[in-house]
């Protein structure tokens, strides 16, 4: 009989050993999955069929489980061997076959302890929105706004496990990339023009002078118009960049313009609501 691949982790003399999909075997004890899985429990109440072999433990196959995910299952279930640091981290395109380990295996009790383990906000968002879990969703829906980017593997679980979470989170992100509080904007823009960009008409020297440094005698007065405008666009629905573009098009120096823009983008950045007051506006749309 072939030997066995067993994890070099998981072989310890003794405990029965479960065979992953792609056949690598882990020993590992039946405590742990019997105390957290019905379907175990069920397994160790059925005798095993007669080994062939008297020098070969009988093997359990677990078909729906992939080697990798199956050692994370081990892992998160073991956790004096395995400590919190070193079950991290786990890599996001396996998550999937961890959610059908839990789904085929009864192991829902092993997504609980992933996201008590873990610090990844991406991680923590998935297992909750599985588990159902509205106060973990929203805990980890702050740092899952403000990422650049979903990673397309959990946007895809999510899609998969709960569309309606995806798309309030698709808004929720939405919302705090574009939309910007005008009494922040408007009093972050004054005091900026009046500190940071006071001096600015009077180093734009352009010969013959450009046409707003001649029109204006300062640049806060030019600033201050432009700010005006800028929350005529804010309160139109329209996002930063619009924003940005529409004032600086009529400014006709591009030194000035330059400046304009600059002090619009820093006004803007200080203007958005935060991740509280986002979620609060939207508590009442369901997650599921
Ligand atoms: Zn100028």
């Amino acid at each position: 009989m072939a030997s066995l691949n067993i994890d070099p982790d998981f072989n310890t003399p003794g405990h029965p050993i479960f065979q992953a999909a792609d056949g690598v075997c882990f020993r590992f004890p039946w405590e742990p999955l019997v105390t957290n899985s019905s379907f175990f429990r069920d397994l160790t109440s059925i005798p095993l069929p007669p080994c062939d072999d008297p020098d070969t433990q009988e093997v359990i196959p677990l078909l729906s489980a992939t080697s990798i995910a199956l050692k994370l299952v081990f892992q998160v279930l073991s956790p004096n061997k395995w400590p919190r640091q070193k079950v991290k981290p786990f890599p996001y395109e396996h998550l999937e076959e961890v959610f059908i380990i839990a789904d085929a295996y009864d192991l829902n009790a092993v997504l609980e302890c992933l996201y008590k383990l873990s610090n990844d906000p991406f991680v923590v968002f998935t297992m909750a929105m599985a588990l159902r879990d509205v106060a973990k969703i929203e805990l980890a829906a702050h740092a899952v706004m403000r990422a650049a980017q979903i990673h397309p593997e959990i946007d895809f679980l999510l899609w998969i496990k709960s569309p309606v979470a995806r798309a309030k989170l698709h808004r929720l992100r939405e919302y705090h990339k574009t939309h910007i509080t005008v009494k922040l904007f408007k009093h972050k823009a004054k005091i900026l023009a009046l500190s940071k960009y006071h001096l600015f008409n009077k180093s734009c020297r352009r010969e013959p002078p450009c046409s707003p440094s001649t029109k204006w005698d300062n640049f806060c007065s030019l600033a201050f118009k432009e700010i005006t405008r800028a929350i005529s666009f804010i309160e139109a629905g329209h996002g930063p960049q619009v924003i940005i573009d529409a004032v600086v098009a009529g400014i006709g120096c591009p030194t000035c313009a330059g400046r304009m823009s600059q002090l619009m983008s820093d006004a803007v950045g200080s203007a958005r609501p935060g991740t509280d007051g986002i979620l609060k506006l939207h508590h009442f749309e369901p997650w599921f």
